[in-house]
């Protein structure tokens, strides 16, 4: 086998034992983020571990003049690491660097469609996942991410880099052992389909007004529904198993866990 996975588990020997958490900031991140409120003292220890490695090996590159606070760190780690509670730190490992920004920020967009005719326009983004490259969160939306109301910026972006290990953004991970890809994609095309049709309008970035239950950016594309499912999977889990209980049973399936329970 391979001298890169040993020399990879002996890397993470050292930061466990050499750059733990500090108790009163560990204790903070997880009685300030109401998301953790269902995790067993076992699944905290494991979160913990998780995001100790997480801070130990992802390069954290604030932007537009911010200082990165320790708690900001610990809060990002923690929510970032909650989807590998049953997956394991692995299915981060093509990626390092996580860029902060300030706040939202806009992003001159410029597309082709299919008459040739170029668009260019301002978007705003909360955070960004690039290929193969670094994510971006915007401090703001951090902050308002944990309180279990359905938002969670960290979780979505995370989401956008497990459905791009298996190769392309389509709504679907490499799914676990024993999972089957057509339950999943018969799950999350339907619920797609539904949300869609619900809004019969294009919606606009983030918004949370009046509508259907899940927030209509999930009706952008199906890798977007899928980060958005993520999201209400460990903000809102009884909303997510109301509204779409299969998408909820193939999500529990995959992450190995089950908060509405
Ligand atoms: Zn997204």
């Amino acid at each position: 086998m391979a001298l890169f996975p040993l020399f990879r588990a002996a890397r993470r020997r050292k930061i466990l034992a050499n750059s733990p958490i500090p108790d009163e900031l560990w204790d903070w991140a997880i009685r300030e983020h109401r998301i953790f409120g269902w995790l067993s003292s076992e699944d905290l220890a494991i979160l913990r571990e998780l995001s100790t490695i997480f801070l130990g090996e992802k390069i954290f590159d604030p932007v537009g003049g911010l200082e990165l606070d320790e708690e900001t760190r610990v809060s990002i780690a923690a929510q970032a690491c909650l989807p590998l509670l049953g997956l394991g730190i692995d299915w981060y490992n093509d990626w390092s660097t996580i860029i902060v920004t300030p706040r939202e920020y806009e992003v001159e967009k410029r597309d082709v469609d299919s008459a040739g005719v170029i668009h260019e326009y301002d978007d705003e983004f909360a955070g960004e996942a690039f290929d193969l490259g670094p994510v971006a969160l915007s401090k703001v939306d951090i902050e308002a991410s944990g309180w279990g109301d359905g938002y969670n910026v960290v979780i979505h972006e995370m989401a956008h880099k497990l459905d791009g290990r298996s190769g392309g953004y389509d709504g679907c991970p490499p799914l676990r052992a024993g999972m089957d890809p057509g339950d999943w994609k018969r799950a999350f095309s339907a619920a797609y389909e539904d949300l869609r049709a619900k809004i019969d309008r294009r919606p606009s970035r983030r918004s949370r007004r009046k509508g259907p239950r899940i927030d209509s950016y999930a009706a952008e594309s199906p890798d977007e529904f899928f980060a958005v499912a993520c999201e209400y999977f460990f903000e809102k889990s009884h909303l997510l198993r109301s509204e779409y209980p299969e998408v909820y049973a193939q999500l529990a399936l995959f992450f190995a866990r089950d908060p509405a329970a």
